[in-house]
């Protein structure tokens, strides 16, 4: 199943996104369940965003071998925690702003994690009751102001370096061999498969759950496969995972980079 959220008549509303319709729903599915409203919209009609607004969007580093090669680093034995504050959240179709950084601003495709309830020190085993599903995740990123600042806040954290979307797929199994593919303006720049993650899902869950208790609608996102390359004004951001379907945005620049 995809929820979708989106606007409305100048509501929010969650909807369940069937081919080109979606079916309203009432109130909030991850508090309320899957309630229909009976009430259903062309897809094309309504303007998606972002499918959750998170407390916290809590990021895994080097979590691919080859990605971790390319960056020069070994991967971390345990998962590498990092944080973008939610006010770096968008949704498909949102424009990612680039300030006036020096260096290459990076696209990071990434399968995220959709908390579902109140989750505080899962066992790993139990690691499926605090999922409600995935969306797709772009980890924006400033990679010379990454290495310049010596940690990644302000790096990851600009407004806008947190597209998510287009939907939440409630049926997808991260250990599946599930391809990511990131392109600009159609040209591949990442390709990856889930099930090529060193620190799986269950295993992600336990740690991070270890540290912060997570609440509904809080993102986790995975890593990103590796892949070189960036994006500049007027490109267009596209990543795919199969079985989710395709996150898109375009980039402009903010009005005082020159
Ligand atoms: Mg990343």
């Amino acid at each position: 199943m995809k929820i979708a959220r989106f606007h409305y008549d100048h509501e929010t509303h969650f909807g369940v996104v069937d081919g080109v319709a979606v079916r309203v729903l009432e109130g909030d599915p991850m508090r309320d369940g899957i309630v229909e409203t009976g009430v259903t919209l062309e897809l094309s009609d309504v303007d998606l965003i972002a499918p959750v607004a998170p407390s916290k969007v809590v990021c895994i580093g080097m979590n691919f071998a080859e990605h971790a090669a390319e960056m020069h680093h070994d991967g971390p034995a345990t998962p590498l925690i990092f944080l973008k504050p939610p006010t770096a959240v968008v949704g498909d179709g949102d424009t990612i702003v680039i300030p006036p950084l020096p260096g290459r601003i990076v696209h990071e495709g990434e399968l995220a994690v959709v908390i579902g309830r109140r989750a505080h020190r899962v066992a790993e085993a139990d690691w499926r009751d605090v999922v409600f599903g995935y969306t797709i995740a772009n980890d924006v990123s400033a990679r010379d102001v990454m290495f310049a600042d010596g940690q990644w806040a302000r790096a990851k954290g600009y407004d806008t370096f947190c597209p998510i979307g287009p939907w939440i797929e409630t049926e997808f199994d991260p250990f599946e061999r599930h391809e990511i593919t990131t392109t600009v303006d159609g040209e591949v720049r990442r390709r990856g498969f889930t099930s090529d993650m060193t620190h799986k899902v269950s295993e992600i869950i336990a740690f991070v759950s270890d540290a912060f208790t997570l609440f509904p609608g809080d993102i986790i996102c995975t890593g990103t496969p590796a892949g070189l390359g960036g994006f500049t004004d007027g490109q267009t951001v596209s990543i795919t995972i199969d079985g989710i379907g395709t996150l898109t945005n375009p980039a402009r620049n903010r009005d005082d980079r020159v």
